[in-house]
C-alpha cells in the first residue's frame, strides 16, 4: 500500500525537538483486510527499517506493521550517537567468547558505524550527519581504562582514529571543569535519529516495500504461511521479522525474559550562539561521560544542545521531563543556568542481562532481534542487513551474534524489575561516590 500522500511530521510522535525539526514524511494507511508478503516485519524503528530496506533490495517482497507512526519508537528519540564497538568493551569480549569471536564483533561494529553511513550517502538522507564521539573520564580512576582501550584497540584490533586526550586537553575541548580526560574517536559518528529513521523508511517504500502506521500486531503464529493480525486486519506472510525492542510488551514472551525495558531522558536547549556552543564542544563532537547511568550530549544541526541523562524503571516517565534532565545538564555545564530549554522528552530502549545484542529465530521462518542495550544506531540498522542476509540464505554472520548466550532475567517478565531496579540503584550509587 502506498502513502496517502498528506504530508505530517508531528501528529503522533512525542513532543521533541526531532519531531519538531523532522524532514516531510508521508503518512501511511492502516492494515485492513487481508494482505500477502515474503516478510511481514513488525515495528518500523531501525531493526525494522533496516530490513525492510535490505530485504526489497534483495528482491522480496515486503510489509512492515508499526503500531503508532514510523520512528515512533527509540528510533526517534535517541542520542544520536553512532558509536563504534559493542555496548560491552573488547577485553570483557575477549573473556567472555575468546578472541577470534571479539575481533569479529569489533569488525561487525565498525562495519555497523560504516553502514549507516553509507545508507545516509546512498539514499542521500538530511540527518545532521557529523563525526566524531568523544569518552570522558568522569572520575580520575576511570582514566587508566580509557587510555589502555585505545592501545588495545590500536595494537590488537588495527582500529587508529581513536586517541587518548589528557586532563588539560580534555578540558579545552569540553568547556566542563567535570572530566580527568578523553577518548577522542574520529570514526564514530553522530546524528538527528529520527530524520534518519525517516530517511531509511523513504528508501524503503521507494524499493516497494508497503508501510501500515496505527497498525498494532494483537497476535501472530508461525508456521507456512505465518499469520499476523491486527484489530482490522492481517497478513499471510513466508517469513516474520519481530523488531519491536523496548516496546515488545506482551507480545512474544519467549523473547520478553530475555530484556528489561528502561526508560531514558532527552532535553534540547534553545539555539546557542555560535561563540557559546563552541565554549561547550569544541571541536563539534558528541560526548558521552564514563559513569554507569551515562549522561551523553551534542549540538544539534542548529546548534542547541541535545542532553540526555537519567533514566527510570517504571512504566511511567516524570511529569517534568524538562527539569529532570536539566539537573543532570546543570552538573556538566553550570554555565547554562540560563539558557532555555525548549524540549524534553523520554524514550524506552531494551537492555539485556550481558549488554549484548539478543538476535536468532523463534522458528526456522520467524526471526527478532532486540535489546541493543543503548547501543542501536549503529547495531539495530546492522542487524536489519544481518536479517536480509540470514532470509536470504547466508547464516554465518548472522550466526556469529545469534551464538552468543542471551541469559534470561531473573524473575521473568513479572519480577525482573526487582532485582533489576536494586542492580540499577547500587551502580548509580557507585557513580555518586568518588574513586
Ligand atoms: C532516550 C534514548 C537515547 C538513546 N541514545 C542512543 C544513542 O545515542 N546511541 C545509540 O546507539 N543508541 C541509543 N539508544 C538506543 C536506540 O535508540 C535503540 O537501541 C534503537 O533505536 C532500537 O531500534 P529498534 O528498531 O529495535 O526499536 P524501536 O526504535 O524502539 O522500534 C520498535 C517499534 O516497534 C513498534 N511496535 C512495538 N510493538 C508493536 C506491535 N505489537 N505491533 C506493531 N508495532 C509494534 C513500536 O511502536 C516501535 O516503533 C537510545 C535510546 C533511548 C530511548
Amino acid at each position: 500500500m502506498n502513502a496517502t500522500g498528506t504530508v505530517n511530521k508531528l501528529v503522533g510522535h512525542p513532543d521533541s525537538y526531532y519531531a519538531a525539526s523532522a524532514n516531510p514524511a508521508p503518512v501511511y494507511p492502516q492494515l485492513e483486510g487481508t494482505v500477502e508478503a515474503d516478510v511481514c516485519v513488525i515495528g518500523a524503528g531501525y531493526t525494522g527499517l533496516s530490513s525492510a530496506l535490505h530485504l526489497a533490495e534483495r528482491g522480496y517482497k515486503v510489509v512492515v506493521l508499526e503500531a503508532e507512526r514510523v520512528g515512533w519508537g527509540a528510533s526517534g528519540r535517541n542520542g544520536g550517537h553512532v558509536g563504534v564497538g559493542q555496548r560491552r568493551g573488547q577485553e570483557d569480549l575477549e573473556k567472555m567468547l575468546g578472541l577470534d569471536t571479539a575481533k569479529q564483533l569489533w569488525d561487525m561494529s565498525v562495519e555497523a558505524v560504516h553502514l549507516v553511513e553509507d545508507l545516509i550517502n546512498k539514499h542521500s538522507i538530511q540527518c545532521d550527519l557529523k563525526r566524531g564521539i568523544m569518552h570522558l573520564a568522569a572520575k580520575r580512576s576511570h582514566n587508566a581504562h580509557l587510555q589502555e582501550e585505545v592501545e588495545l584497540l590500536r595494537d590488537r584490533y588495527g582500529y587508529e582514529q581513536m586517541r587518548y586526550a589528557d586532563e588539560d586537553e580534555a578540558r579545552t575541548l569540553v568547556g566542563s571543569e567535570r572530566y580527568f580526560g578523553a577518548q577522542v574517536d574520529s570514526g564514530s559518528l553522530h546524528l538527528h535519529p529520527l530524520n534518519f529513521a525517516l530517511g531509511l523508511a523513504g528508501a524503503a517504500a521507494a524499493a516497494g516495500v508497503d508501510f501500515y502506521e496505527h497498525s498494532r500486531v494483537t497476535k501472530y503464529r508461525g508456521g507456512s504461511p505465518c499469520l499476523v493480525e491486527t484489530a482490522n486486519g492481517q497478513v499471510k506472510a513466508k517469513n516474520i521479522v519481530l523488531a519491536c525492542n523496548g516496546y515488545l510488551g506482551n507480545l512474544e514472551p519467549r523473547m520478553a525474559g530475555k530484556i528489561m525495558p528502561i526508560n531514558n531522558f532527552v532535553l534540547a536547549t534553545e539555539p546557542l550562539s555560535e561563540s557559546l556552543a563552541k565554549e561547550l564542544i569544541a571541536n563539534d563532537y558528541a560526548l558521552q561521560d564514563t559513569l554507569f547511568v551515562i549522561d551523553y550530549w551534542k549540538l544539534s544541526g542548529d546548534n542547541r544542545l541535545i542532553f540526555g541523562g537519567g533514566e527510570n524503571y517504571t512504566s511511567r516517565f516524570p511529569q517534568d521531563i524538562r527539569n529532570f534532565v536539566r539537573k543532570y545538564m546543570l552538573r556538566v555545564y553550570p554555565q547554562l543556568a540560563d539558557t532555555r530549554i525548549e524540549f524534553g522528552w523520554g524514550g524506552t530502549l531494551a537492555i539485556t542481562l550481558n549488554r549484548m545484542p539478543h538476535l536468532g529465530r523463534l522458528e526456522p521462518n520467524v526471526y527478532y532481534s532486540q535489546g541493543y542495550s543503548g547501543h542501536g544506531v549503529p547495531t539495530a540498522t546492522f542487524a536489519g542487513k544481518l536479517i536480509a542476509e540470514v532470509v536470504a540464505g547466508t547464516e554465518e554472520r548472522f550466526d556469529i551474534l545469534a551464538q552468543i548466550p542471551t541469559p534470561s532475567f531473573p524473575g521473568g517478565t513479572l519480577l525482573r524489575w526487582p532485582g533489576l531496579v536494586a542492580g540499577m540503584l547500587y551502580y548509580s550509587l557507585k557513580d555518586k561516590l568518588g574513586g
